[in-house]
């Protein structure tokens, strides 16, 4: 490929598509892919840690015994058989739900796109907690909102500063919110915020888009009610097999009111017909052996527990008092804010260099905060490497803080 490429179609381009170019981030991730680089970066969920002989005995029952509808286009809602599945995986989390109201998608991330097709016409207000999941920002951006991002701290969303913000005269389209473990902050969402968001939006009649992959990655503690159910008439909930099966199947689903969800189900099939027929069945079948897909989601909570203890305790070795970051109790995520006049960005090209990576704060907030933030992720790399990966992080900080000090700072 030419290394300079002009583009013919610049300007034929919609505008919607203005916003999508790749950060100057991603062409560090590719060096920070080397195999020598601590990659705290990607979010990618432990699979090795799936018994692959089950899941080739699953794949291989699926096609002997279901080849012919495996291999076939299905229905654009999903099948029943999956459906009725994932509503016992949803009751897991006391989430009462009906197949009916469940619309299977490729991914949790296609629900995002799809709501976004739905309900965003462009310049109308979408509230999000900031930081937010890039991915929403991205799925939602598409259909040019105007973003409201919401503080959170320790507890989840500041659900007073989205009270502020109705009283200044702002209607939200919807509120988006990520309240289990979440992705980047690693933060939960306490019983009495749940409680007053879901009320201030049931006031104000603004609907709730719930995204709850990391909901059963518990580590402790007693699980919070989810939105939905404490308010099933307006909340739209997202799930996903990604984080407690496996993303490589693009299972997600949207639970909703049966006027969204028949909208959702034509949105979907417009843009891909239906999810794959065949890893829909795989994951039925996953999720039909009661002690199998428990024993492997003990197995993963156990891996990324301990994951989470060691990049907590390595954070506090070298980064005390230099950093502050959260105590996810559950999922991926740690968020670290480093010293104001550090720029994180700026530093990623200096830590890959000293072969560690993380994900610059600004890529999580739509208005270009998060400078000296940064999203670490335990999910993936082995204990050892997490180790070896902070300490090296704590030695760059130090070394830009001694730096800065010399100069005055
Ligand atoms: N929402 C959140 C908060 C996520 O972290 C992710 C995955 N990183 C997704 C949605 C999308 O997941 P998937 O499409 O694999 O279901």
């Amino acid at each position: 490929m030419a290394e300079f490429s002009i583009d013919r179609f610049v300007d034929r381009y919609a505008a919607r598509a203005a916003g999508m170019t790749a950060s100057e981030v991603r062409a560090l991730f590719a060096v920070a892919s080397r195999p020598e680089v601590v990659s705290l970066a990607g979010g990618m969920p432990f699979v090795q840690a799936l018994p692959d002989d089950q899941v080739a005995d699953v794949a291989r029952a699926v096609l002997a015994e279901h080849g012919d509808v495996a291999l076939q286009y299905g229905g654009g809602q999903g099948s029943v058989g999956l459906r009725e599945r994932l509503v016992m995986l949803m009751a897991e989390e006391d989430i009462d739900a009906d197949p009916d109201d469940v619309v299977v998608t490729t991914g949790a991330q296609q629900a995002l796109d799809l709501l976004g097709k739905l309900f965003i016409d462009p310049g109308d207000v979408i509230a999000v907690e900031a930081p937010a999941y890039v991915g929403a920002l991205t799925a939602f951006g598409a259909y040019q909102p105007r973003f409201l991002p919401i503080e959170i701290d320790e507890d989840g969303m500041l659900v007073e500063q989205l009270e502020q913000a109705l009283v200044r005269g702002e209607r939200p389209t919807f509120v988006y919110t990520v309240p289990n473990f979440g992705n980047p902050a690693g933060v939960t969402m306490s019983g009495q915020r749940r409680r007053q968001l879901v009320a201030l939006c049931r006031e104000a009649s603004i609907p709730i888009v719930e995204d709850n992959p990391y909901g059963l990655l518990r580590f402790e503690g007693r699980a919070e009610a989810c939105l939905r159910t404490l308010d099933p008439e307006n909340v739209i909930y997202l799930g996903t097999v990604s984080k407690t099966f496996s993303p490589g199947v693009r299972v997600g689903w949207a639970l909703g009111e049966q006027s969204v969800v028949q909208r959702l189900v034509l949105a979907k099939e417009s843009a891909d017909l239906c999810s794959s027929n065949l890893t829909m069945l795989m994951t039925e079948h996953w999720f039909s052996d009661d002690a199998r897909w428990r024993g492997t989601l003990a197995g993963l909570v156990e891996t990324y527990r301990s994951r989470r203890d060691v990049m907590l305790n390595a954070l506090e070795e070298h980064l005390a008092g230099e950093a502050t970051w959260t105590r996810p109790g559950g999922g991926f995520y740690v968020w670290v804010t480093v010293p104001d006049w550090l720029d994180t960005k700026a530093l990623l090209a200096a830590a890959v260099e000293r072969q560690v990576a993380y994900v610059p704060g600004t890529a999580f907030y739509p208005d270009g905060r998060g400078a000296n933030q940064m999203r670490l992720a335990f999910c993936y790399p082995t204990e050892e490497r997490i180790r070896e990966g902070v300490a090296r992080l704590g030695s760059l900080i130090h070394d830009e803080t001694e730096l800065y000090r010399s100069l005055g700072g």
